[in-house]
């Protein structure tokens, strides 16, 4: 699917909130030297952000970065530009899924499994997330068991669901972004 051309790619982008901000990036790579997944990402935040000002849509939309972000913001105290980093990131999953860029890796669908279970319960459940993650996935669910056993010996990992008062007030908070494209 392919919804838009370069230049309104970046027109878009930069009407998001902080979507400017990248402007002022002077390309120091503190962020990508905070990141604790930047070796695993397609591109480390700064080169991302020169990619979007050169308006290369597609490298960017398909880059495994923002699905590896686990907005820790260690990159967002860091940054001396102070750019939203962080939140950018959300910025970026939004539109790929929108645009029918979403990588066909599994984070997507660790994302949907994750507000799924917020937006039912209104609180996550370690159990339910690993489920409806392991409908698509059952290999990796299997082979995350092991772990799961030891982190329930622990108390670290919630079988039965964990319910909030009134779930539904959760709902709101789930109705923009990559979240609610991926409910749908
Ligand atoms: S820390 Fe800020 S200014 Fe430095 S490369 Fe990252 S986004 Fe750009
Ligand atoms: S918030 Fe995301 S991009 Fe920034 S340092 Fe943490 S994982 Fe990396």
């Amino acid at each position: 699917m392919m919804t838009m051309d370069q230049k309104t790619f970046k027109r878009l982008f930069f009407e998001k909130k902080n979507g400017r901000s990248i402007l002022k990036c002077i390309q120091c790579g503190t962020c990508s030297g905070s990141c604790p997944f930047g070796n695993d990402m397609d591109h480390a935040p700064r080169e991302l952000f020169q990619l979007i000002r050169d308006g290369e849509m597609e490298e960017v939309l398909r880059s495994n970065t923002p699905w590896y972000c686990v907005s820790c913001y260690q990159c967002m105290t860091r940054c001396p530009k102070e750019i939203a980093v962080t939140d950018l990131m959300y910025t970026l999953k939004e539109m790929a899924v929108k645009n029918g860029f979403a990588p066909s890796h599994k984070m997507p669908d660790l994302y949907k499994s994750f507000s799924q279970t917020v937006k039912r319960f209104g609180r996550v459940t370690e159990s339910l997330v690993m489920a409806g993650y392991g409908i698509k996935h059952p290999l990796d669910a299997m082979g995350a068991l092991p772990l799961a056993v030891k982190l329930m010996f622990r108390k670290r990992f919630e079988v039965l669901p964990q319910k909030i008062g009134q779930p539904e007030k959760m709902k709101p908070f789930l109705t923009a972004g990559v979240e609610k494209e991926a409910l749908e």
